[in-house]
């Protein structure tokens, strides 16, 4: 979520960092293209200020040549001056050479208007020009055609004052400065002093009716201080550029002055739009490019989060589903389960008044497994599962802890309404068939309101395993958790918590029951037996610590410690040439899957130098047939390094004797129960004596454990039995008074 999250965040950033690089890219662009435009548009206007410059220029210069010829000649020597216009004239096409003679009106033309005379009032208006100059655009008095040229004021050779004009029509000096801007969207003139357009340049966009320039910028649209700026501009004869609003529309107005005129201006018009429709192009693009990325970049923000969603749900599915059953994993069940445990004691829910935990269990499953085999048992697993989760549903739920342990929560009013409703699955299961048999289910229960002080259901969950177990132990099928299990569970926890300290504070000690021959005259044996001397109770007896330091592992370490201490009791009696017996200790099952189990025992034997056949450990039927085939293998491994193995309490559980000519023991101890059950039946009497004759035959030694009365010595005594270990002849005793045993009636060790 958190990856998420921080993913989300880089794009959104990025996204960001993209999108104001961007706008400052468009900026730079934007700023940097427009300069790069107006500079070109000044450039082509300052071009076309060079060619009309020019032009005006040379038919300056030829007018010169023109009236210098002309003053060494007389006004009245009319075929001269003629002849010297036609001269000029030639191979000037489309120019009018004129000259006028300031005395007397009269008019020379090269296109033989003669006749022409121009009266006083324009004469006086001519001479009241400087003396030389270019002329604003006038209507030819013959041709009728729109014309601009140069002039000349000079005399004759007789002083006689004249005007010589050199004109063309305005439409040759208009392409002059027919500039082409941006595909000819934009347009020129030539303005005098005011603003008056003298010509136009050719252009369509130009032969708008404006007469002045000022027409195009004085209006309300543009600021009145740029306007005055303009105006400066153009009466200072300076160049440069503006932008005014026409129309709506936005210009450019590039302006140059003409050095030739007497305060002409070029002036270029671009509409703005077509100046930026390049750098709006690139600015579209960028903007393109900038949405592009930002899409993309969303694309993969919204690719990502469908995936990780995905993934977040396999996962979560994996973790909170079982894969078999598709019950709750533990970890859901414990999730779910606080959640309405919390509801519950917040009081936060309205439903319900309790909830009750059931922790189920299938008895025998491993025969299933062994029977029909493991589809059958996955089988088993789901049909039970399934049945579990539409009793629980729709208010509470299943889940599967392990294997074939199965726990339930299950909402009630009234707990008796929970326990029934529980019972009836359980007798659900029942019609299941496996193994040749009905399927029978181990429960414990255990309500919220037993443990008001509990806030974790997995503690709830526990409570019903505790009761599971007790209800097993007792032959119910379904038991609820009480007061008793409470105080048992107390016990246990304060024992766990004394342990480790027990220990080294050299609490728990060893005592030994011998193994006495049949006759109970000799000591042929001992079994070390763990006791607990606490500090402020009576001793604690192994069966009530024993099963909880299986369950936490702390019997690893206290087995050490007792083979440890038998090791150090034989070495203090072969020190001193007493004589010895074999000791036996007992291996708890946590034993046999841990891979130093040989290595260690091996070293603390030969630690202390203990002989062969000497160290003897007792591993349980039920441990050995637990994992047949490793027990064999560690059997054999301790035998090699010179241990002897006892398989203990043979007979208690579902004893194979097929299994028993597999065991590579040395010694077989036949459980009480055996004893136990001879008292109901003459046929068991058969059992236990050909258990006895097989082990023989086996090469084991035979160990009847639990004889009490002299009756069950007497039928011991007619079987083969080798060892009696027993009340009858004595109970565990300590160190002490079992080596005063030795010394008094024991024979030299096997
Ligand atoms: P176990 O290995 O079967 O030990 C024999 C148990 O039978 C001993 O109980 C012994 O006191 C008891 N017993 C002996 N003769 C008679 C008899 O005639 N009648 C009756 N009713 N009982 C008899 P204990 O010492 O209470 O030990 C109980 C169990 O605790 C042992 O059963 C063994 O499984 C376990 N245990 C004891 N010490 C250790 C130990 O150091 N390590 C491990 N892993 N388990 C131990
Ligand atoms: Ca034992
Ligand atoms: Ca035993």
């Amino acid at each position: 979520m958190r990856r998420r999250v921080t993913v989300s965040l880089l794009t959104g950033v990025i996204a960001l960092l993209v999108i104001i690089g961007s706008l400052g890219f468009v900026k730079f662009v934007h700023d940097s293209l427009w300069a790069q435009s107006v500079d070109a548009i000044l450039e082509v206007t300052a071009q076309g200020q060079n060619a009309l410059d020019t032009f005006f220029q040379k038919d300056l210069d030829t007018l010169d040549l023109f009236v210098d010829e002309l003053r060494e000649q007389s006004p009245d020597n009319k075929q001269r001056v003629e002849e010297k216009i036609q001269l000029f004239n030639q191979n000037d096409d489309g120019a009018v050479y004129l000259i006028v003679n300031l005395q007397t009106g009269e008019v020379h033309r090269n296109d033989g208007s003669q006749g022409l005379v121009i009266t006083q009032d324009q004469m006086e208006e001519v001479k009241s020009h400087a003396e030389r100059g270019v002329l604003r655009p006038f209507l030819d008095e013959v041709t009728g055609v729109n014309m601009t040229g140069v002039y000349e004021l000079f005399t004759f050779a007789d002083g006689t004052p004249a005007l010589a004009r050199k004109s063309r029509p305005v439409q040759q000096v208009a392409d002059q400065f027919s500039l082409s801007f941006y595909e000819n969207s934009g347009f020129s003139y030539v303005v005098d002093t005011d603003g008056a357009i003298v010509v136009r340049s050719s252009h369509r966009n130009s032969n708008r009716t404006i007469a002045n320039i000022y027409d195009l910028v004085e209006h309300e649209g543009n600021d009145a201080e740029l306007v005055a700026s303009f105006r400066a501009a153009l009466d200072g004869e300076r160049r440069g550029v503006a932008l005014f609003t026409y129309l709506d529309e936005e210009y450019v107005f590039c302006y140059t002055p003409l050095e030739s005129t007497d305060g002409w201006d070029l002036v270029s018009v671009v509409p703005n739009n077509v100046v930026m429709k390049q750098t709006n192009d690139v600015l579209q693009s960028t903007f393109f490019l900038c949405a592009a990325i930002v899409a993309g970049l969303l694309i993969i923000l919204i690719v990502f989060w469908q995936t990780s969603k995905e993934h977040h749900k396999q996962i979560e599915h994996i973790a909170y589903y079982d894969k078999l059953t598709g019950l709750y994993s533990p970890a859901k069940f414990e999730l779910e389960g606080n959640r309405v445990l919390k509801n519950l004691r917040e009081r936060a829910s309205r439903t319900h008044d309790g909830i009750m935990i059931g922790y189920l269990n299938i008895a025998d499953f491993k025969l299933i497994n062994d029977v029909d085999g493991y589809q059958r048992g996955d089988e088993v697993l789901c049909e039970v599962s399934s049945l579990l989760k539409t009793s629980c549903e729709p208010d509470g739920f299943a889940g599967r802890m392990t294997a074939d342990h199965f726990v339930v929560l299950v909402p009630y009013h009234n707990e008796d309404e929970a326990i029934a409703r529980i019972r009836a699955v359980v007798e659900q299961i029942h019609t299941i068939v496996a193994a040749g048999k009905r399927l029978v289910m181990h429960v414990g229960l255990c309500s919220s309101s037993e443990a008001p002080e509990v806030q974790n259901v997995n503690e709830l969950a526990d409570r019903a395993r505790i009761a599971k177990t007790e209800g097993r132990h007792s032959g119910q099928t379904v038991c609820v958790f009480n007061n008793s299990m409470r105080e048992t569970m107390l016990r246990r926890a304060e024992l766990e918590r004394a342990m480790e300290g027990a220990l080294e504070r050299g609490e728990f000690f060893p005592l030994i029951q011998p193994k006495f021959s049949p006759d109970g005259t000799r000591v042929l044996g001992g079994e070390a037996l763990v006791r607990w001397k606490r500090s402020d109770e009576d001793i604690v007896r192994p069966d009530e610590f024993i099963p909880l330091f299986e369950q936490n592992g702390f019997i690893v370490k206290l087995d050490e410690f007792m083979f440890e201490s038998v090791c150090r009791m034989l070495r203090t009696r072969l020190d001193a040439g007493l004589p010895v017996v074999p000791i036996s200790v007992n291996i708890s099952r946590l034993h046999l899957h841990r891979s130093s189990f040989v290595s260690t025992y091996v070293s603390i034997k030969n630690r202390y130098c203990i002989p062969d056949e000497l160290a003897e450990l007792e591993l349980t039927e039920s441990m050995v047939l637990e994992d047949l085939d490793n027990a064999i293998a560690v059997i054999n491994e301790l035998r090699t390094a010179g241990f002897r193995c006892s398989i203990d309490d043979f007979g208690s559980g579902q004893s194979s004797l097929n299994a028993l000519k597999d065991l590579p023991a040395d010694v077989l101890k036949l459980d009480r129960a055996f004893l136990l059950e001879r008292d109901h039946s003459e046929k068991e009497e058969v059992v236990v004596r050909t258990v006895i004759d097989m082990a023989r035959k086996l090469h084991m030694r035979t160990v009847m454990e639990g004889v009490e009365t002299e009756d069950q010595l007497a039928f011991i005594k007619t079987t083969t039995c080798d060892m009696i270990q027993g009340f009858v002849f004595s109970r565990p005793i300590s160190q002490d008074e079992f080596n005063h045993l030795l010394d008094a009636n024991a024979e030299p060790s096997l």
